[in-house]
């Protein structure tokens, strides 16, 4: 199996549960998975559908969302194809042919489908291996987003008695769930249910006192990245996009007061990385798949914590650091009751009310809103500090995570993402269908210049290699030839300061290394250079990984002692971050102090100690 996901897929390992899902299916058996948004549901079919003889057909809810999926699926040189109502009877024959001859692996079927006496005698007529049920709570009048024709699926069971089903949903309600299993029958089913933490994500909250001041601080700070900003009113999501581009940030307005047209087109020009920020209702997001999204923004209270929870889900699919940030004031609440005061069904009056309730005290809270969250959906978090919310983390600054836990060439990987811009627009897919942010920043990371290093980057598989790899590979070896790079950089444990090019990096870094050899002290170079001792240090760590030699003999350390301890602390922990060096330290060491230890220790000249 681990085979199928590195050569289909370019992934190194597989994501919790994933592993067990797939032995389930495989060994035939019905499953129900419960996995949150960006948890990696896709795969827990698709793998099996790899390795099963037959074809694994795939009931999924949205017709733009089955595109993408086939789309996704073809760019990695898996043969997919959907039947629905946007395709021509020519189209859907076809389709069917291809599928009649063994050609596709994957068929992704819209549901009402299964109610049409054609449709059946087509599938009868096939081997099928698997039934896949996406987005499965659309089965229950439970869950947020029922869809009448999906209770067509009770066919399924009827029809093909022997063929196993797996369910897959994102939401993590209880009745929803008994719902889904007793919809499909699912016979000899086990549901799988993954943490729906989300460790990638940051929540904080702000009062909302000058919010936009505060929202476009927050956009400037990360220029071009996908953000959607979810707004109360459409007359609200219209004044935040036009005061955004006002202020030079580029944002579209989406709510369902749009025609369907104006609708369409502002999730294409969102998908395909035209318009970054999208000021919405909350009639945006379903049907996004967009992996790249790094914040969510709620300018007004939601009116649930299911709904928030549902929303903020909605950034760092990918698993990349990604921000949500909520305004908070108790004065929306009043426009919340004035709504629900307006209900006329009394116990819906009384659920709403006490919803909202919750999304106040998440708002208010003193204690860990990771914590809460979880907590709200039945699920125990121990931690006491989850080191990524506003609680647990006091004074963090406004900055994304983006930039402490990735480091990259900032240029190539800017240069990588217009290339891939290019050739998505070409293919008129989204460029993260060519390959994510995250396969991307590894390739400005370990700079590869041949089919075999490339092969070893994460999500690059062998479709993907075959179709995009030269076009990306030019990229990096022109770059690197006029940058004079000629290894990849991950070799070395040190990892360099983002934001800092290969070019940029080499002129700066030897002015340092040169006043280095000229004895000067490290103050004395920050001093001259009006650049933090930090930094300095930054620029030698790179010179020492880039082989040159450096003497530090007159660079004098506060104590022997200290020193040994620092380099025991990071013996101890078996690498060289300074964090957990740190804390393995008492609090009189500082960040300062471990790198100047580092490099020091690095440089040769302190090794005996
Ligand atoms: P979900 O449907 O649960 O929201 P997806 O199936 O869309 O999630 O997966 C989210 C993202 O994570 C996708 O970009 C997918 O390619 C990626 N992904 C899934 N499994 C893995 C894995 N084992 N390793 C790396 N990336 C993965
Ligand atoms: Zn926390």
């Amino acid at each position: 199996m681990i085979e199928l996901l590195k050569k289909h897929f370019g992934y190194e390992s597989f994501r919790p549960l994933q592993e067990e899902v797939i032995g389930h299916c495989i060994s035939g058996k019905d499953s129900l998975v419960l996995m949150p948004t960006g948890g990696g549901k896709s795969l827990c079919f698709q793998i099996p559908a790899l390795y099963f003889p037959g074809l694994t057909v795939v009931i999924s809810p949205l017709v733009a969302l089955m595109k993408d999926q086939v789309d996704a699926l073809n760019a990695n040189g898996i043969p997919a194809a959907f039947l629905n109502s946007t395709l021509s009877p020519v189209e859907i024959s076809r389709v069917e042919g291809l599928v009649r001859a063994g050609k596709i692996k994957l068929l992704y079927l819209a549901p009402e489908r299964f109610a049409m006496p054609g449709v059946r005698s087509f599938l009868h007529e096939l081997t099928i291996s698997l039934f896949a049920v996406d987005e499965a709570h659309c089965i229950s009048e439970w869950g947020h987003d029922f869809r009448p024709d999906y209770r067509n699926l009770y066919l399924l069971r009827q029809y093909f008695p022997g063929v196993p089903i797996m369910a897959l949903t994102a939401t993590a309600n209880e009745r929803v769930r008994d719902d889904i299993v007793n919809q499909l029958k699912l016979g000899e089913g086990r549901v799988f249910r993954s943490s729906f933490n989300r460790p990638n994500l940051t929540y904080r909250v702000q009062p909302k006192k000058r919010a936009f001041d505060q929202l476009l601080a927050e956009l400037k700070q990360r220029p071009d990245q996908s953000a959607i900003i979810y707004c109360f009113s459409r007359k609200s999501t219209e004044k935040v996009a036009a005061d955004l581009c006002a202020n030079g940030v580029k944002a579209a307005a989406y709510h369902a007061g749009l025609t369907p047209n104006q609708r369409t087109q502002a999730q294409e020009r969102f998908i395909r990385d035209q318009v970054p920020v999208i000021a919405a209702t909350i009639a945006f997001g379903m049907g996004i798949d967009k992996p790249d999204v790094r914040l969510v923004v709620h300018m007004d209270l939601p009116k649930s914590v299911e709904g928030y929870y549902q929303e903020t889900g909605r950034a760092g699919r990918d698993g990349l650091p990604s921000d949500c940030l909520l305004f908070f004031s108790l004065g929306d609440r009043i426009k919340h009751e004035y709504f629900i005061r307006e209900m006329e069904d009394l116990d819906a009056r009384e659920r709403t009310r006490s919803q909202l309730q919750e999304m106040v005290k998440y708002g208010e809270l003193r204690t860990c809103r990771r914590a809460f969250l979880l907590r709200y959906f039945a699920e125990t978090w121990k931690e006491s500090n989850c080191g990524s919310c506003d609680v647990c983390v006091p004074r963090a600054p406004l900055k994304p995570v983006e930039e402490t836990v990735t480091e990259f060439d900032q240029e190539l990987f800017a240069e990588l993402r217009a290339s891939r811009k290019q050739l998505a627009e070409a293919r008129r897919v989204p460029p993260y269908m060519i390959f994510g942010d995250k396969t991307l920043q590894e390739m400005a990371r370990k700079y590869p210049q041949n089919t075999r290093d490339l092969e070893e980057v994460f999500g690059v598989g062998k479709g993907k290699l075959t179709q995009f790899g030269e076009s990306f590979l030019n990229v990096i070896c022109s770059y690197a030839a006029k940058n004079g790079i000629q290894k990849d950089r991950t070799s070395s444990v040190i990892a360099p300061k983002a934001a800092v090019s290969a070019r940029a990096l080499t002129k700066t870094v030897m002015e340092t290394v040169q006043q280095l050899a000229r004895k000067e002290t490290l103050e004395h170079i920050a001093e001259k250079r009006h650049i933090g001792i930090g930094t300095v240090i930054q620029h030698l760590e790179l010179a020492l990984e880039h082989g040159q030699l450096l003497d530090t003999s007159h660079i004098v350390f506060s104590s022997d002692d200290r020193l040994a301890r620092i380099a025991e602390a990071f013996r101890k922990t078996g690498n060289d971050f300074l964090a957990p060096a740190r804390n393995r330290l008492d609090s009189s060491y500082s960040y300062e102090e471990l790198r100047l230890a580092r490099f020091l220790l690095k440089s040769g000249s302190k090794k005996q100690v």
